[in-house]
């Protein structure tokens, strides 16, 4: 798998771009910015990019949607509970904004959807409580925590539609079963395991 995390714009939030090496079919998750950052990385891996999947609506994740959506036109994913959000992202910022039109969702996502890209094939797993629609996702010991788990941390829940015991409700019950080696790959900072998150994060 190709599989690769680009740290970008000013609340250094990972992006992630994954390809199938067999069908050169890709995806971009959560592009938050620098957009041209994005697609040179999609362009030197040669990945015909067919997804843009967001693991939430907050700006920090979709400062380059835009960008990214005009040059590849990949369908945009979002879990239903925040594709609202794209109508209005503003609303949902309290220090970012975007001034231009977001591209809206293509594919409404679900708690348990598996979106394939080439021939992987990802999990969708529904962890509100960072915002409504926040969604973590899965292929094989390749976990995408988006902002609601992070390495020794957890996401904020004071943004609107936040709300901290349902975010660590989702953390214990959909993240913390998984495998010890399970390694996550979070919206912002280094990445970790789940062994590691069980033992040391001090908020769970
Ligand atoms: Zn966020
Ligand atoms: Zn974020």
């Amino acid at each position: 798998m190709i599989f690769e995390r680009l740290v970008v714009g000013s609340l250094a939030t990972n992006c992630y771009i994954i390809g199938c090496p067999d069908t050169m079919i890709g995806a971009v998750v959560d592009p938050g910015e620098d957009g041209h950052v994005i697609l040179n990385k999609l362009n030197s891996h040669k990945l015909k990019c067919k997804y843009i999947i967001l693991t939430h609506g907050h700006i920090d994740h979709i400062g380059a949607l835009d960008q990214v959506h005009a040059a590849t036109g990949a369908e945009v994913l979002i879990h239903s509970a925040d594709a609202p959000r794209l109508l209005n992202p503003n609303r949902y910022s309290y220090f970012l904004t975007v001034n231009f039109k977001l591209p809206q969702a293509d594919r409404l996502l679900e708690d348990g959807d598996k979106i394939q890209i080439g021939k992987l094939t990802w999990e969708v797993i529904h962890t509100p409580g960072h915002s409504p629609g926040g969604i973590c996702l899965k292929h094989g010991n390749f976990l995408i925590t988006g902002d609601t788990l992070f390495a020794y941390s957890v996401g904020r829940s004071d943004l609107p539609g936040g709300n901290h015991q349902v975010m660590i409700n989702s953390i214990k019950t959909r993240l913390l079963g998984f495998h010890d080696e399970t390694r996550i790959f979070p919206g912002h900072g280094p990445i970790s395991t789940i062994g590691a998150e069980k033992r040391f994060n001090p908020f769970l």
